[in-house]
């Protein structure tokens, strides 16, 4: 080969590979990458041995337990068995909240004990318990409606159903009292709250979760009755009669403790720097073994990520995995995230993170800058075999992507279908036999497609238009 020859051969070499790093060559590449992400993704329930894995061998993952500490140290070597990069944890300091007893009775008209749970962070009852008369209410502003005197001296039961749906939307209006409810109804001298569990089964367990007390008001025990439970108070209330009940708990706080976020990246190969962001969270519940919530929104991403790395070439940009500490306790580790990649925000081209329970994917979202939609519409298009609807550019993104959102990140939403979600949530029934392995494949198939797609596509989705202040 002469010297003309030699150097016309590798000027055709050099137009190829420019060809193929072009927007055309890419989109072709997705199309086909995507549908070998759903042909493996489908064919396999590793996303459900993840979960399994992890709640047989960590358990339940309350802030400051033992099993947040072995939950830690499972996901780091789950990480790295699984081939991810840069894997690390990122310290966060996390309260720490001790459950103790629960013993909830009705004491007149007829004598019942209650099957209850302390919600997350109440202050313990004295030793002999609180004894006083109910008052019923709906919500928080029937609760504000009454007077003083009816409010004073009683225990405040709150008894709002809620309603089952696919999108689980009833959860944040029903969610209010058990947040707020303690600390309104001690400003009105009520002496402590019981609420009907936020939840949707039938079946006799209390559903636990944070309360938040408010700075400067006393603060009074609250607990859940199970869904039959709060039904048996309801129905002695309507007798008319004054209902007197027990309450004692024994919960306490202990000094903070310490945790951490796992962090593990698919490193990009061109634009590394850019970062599409995997979330879910560590942490559980005490009671259960948190599979659900959120083993499986950690079994999702790390799936997602495993499928990738599954694929001949990494992707242009690095999809990044956050398991993030104390999530439900207070957004410990996304707060810790936020602070840690202050500088690093801009850098995020998108932000999503499963934590809505197991079941199949069925609506995607985004909100990014509106030159990216129709990229973002030729992805939903990949995942619509998939069962996944289009639902917008009005993503809200999740709790943990909250320095996201502060920061004008773009986002996405990938829906669980949570019509059964909030049989099990926050309670001793949120146990893997729950999930269906099916259900989940399709659920970490989808987030490996959407990763893929951002990560490696010919996309600026910042900045992303600002998220309402309240959703
Ligand atoms: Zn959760």
């Amino acid at each position: 080969m002469s010297a003309i020859e030699r150097s016309k051969k590798s000027t055709l070499l050099l137009i190829v590979l420019a060809l193929s790093g072009s927007g055309a060559a890419r989109a072709d590449d997705l199309d086909s990458v995507a549908a070998t992400l759903i042909e493996r993704g489908l064919a396999t329930h590793q996303a459900w041995e993840l979960v399994r894995s992890l709640t047989v061998e960590a358990g339940s993952r309350f802030a400051g337990s033992s099993g947040d500490a072995r939950g830690v140290a499972w996901a780091e070597r789950t990480m790295r068995e699984l081939g991810l990069e840069n894997v690390r944890t990122e310290p966060v300091t996390v309260p720490h909240w001790i459950r103790g007893e629960a013993e909830v009775a009705i004491l007149s008209p007829w004598a019942h004990d209650l099957v209850a749970v302390a919600l997350g962070g109440s202050v313990g009852t004295p030793e002999a318990g609180i004894e006083a008369e109910v008052v019923q209410v709906s919500d928080l502003d029937a609760l504000e409606a009454l007077p003083d005197a009816a409010v004073a001296g009683k225990i405040v039961f709150f008894n709002r159903r809620m309603e089952r749906r696919r999108d689980g939307s009833d959860y944040g209006p029903t969610v209010q009292p058990r947040g707020r409810g303690p600390s309104a109804a001690a400003k009105r001298g009520a002496v402590a709250v019981v609420i009907r569990s936020v939840g949707t089964g039938p079946h006799r367990f209390a559903h636990t979760g944070a309360t938040r007390y408010e700075d400067g008001v006393i603060k009074i025990p609250a607990a859940a009755l199970a869904v039959p439970d709060a039904d048996i108070l309801e129905a002695q209330l309507e007798s008319d009669r004054p209902v007197r009940l027990l309450l004692r708990l024994t919960a306490r706080r202990l000094p903070d403790a310490q945790s951490a976020n796992v962090v593990g990246e698919v490193v990009g190969s061109e634009r590394p720097e850019e970062i599409v962001l995997l979330a879910a969270h560590l942490d559980s519940w005490d009671v259960g073994t948190g599979a659900h919530d959120d083993g499986a929104g950690v079994a999702v991403v790390l799936q997602a990520a495993r499928l990738v790395l599954s694929l001949p070439r990494r992707p242009r940009r690095t999809i990044r995995v956050l398991l993030t500490a104390n999530e439900e306790f207070g957004l410990s580790g996304a707060t810790a995230y936020g602070e840690a990649y202050a500088e690093q925000m801009g850098d995020h081209v998108l932000g999503v993170e499963s934590d809505l329970g197991g079941g199949r994917v069925w609506r995607f979202a985004t909100r990014v800058n509106e030159g990216a939609l129709p990229f973002m519409r030729r992805v939903h298009a990949l995942l619509e075999p998939l069962g996944v609807e289009w639902h917008g550019d009005a993503a809200w993104g999740g709790a943990d992507l909250k320095p996201l959102r502060e920061a004008k990140a773009p986002l996405a939403d990938l829906s669980a279908d949570a019509t059964s979600y909030f049989d099990y949530h926050h309670t001793q029934d949120d146990t893997v036999d729950k999930i269906d392995p099916d259900d989940i494949a399709q659920h970490s198939t989808v987030y490996a497609v959407l990763a893929w797609a951002v990560a490696d596509g010919d996309v600026e989705p910042r900045p992303a238009p600002a998220v309402p202040a309240r959703r």
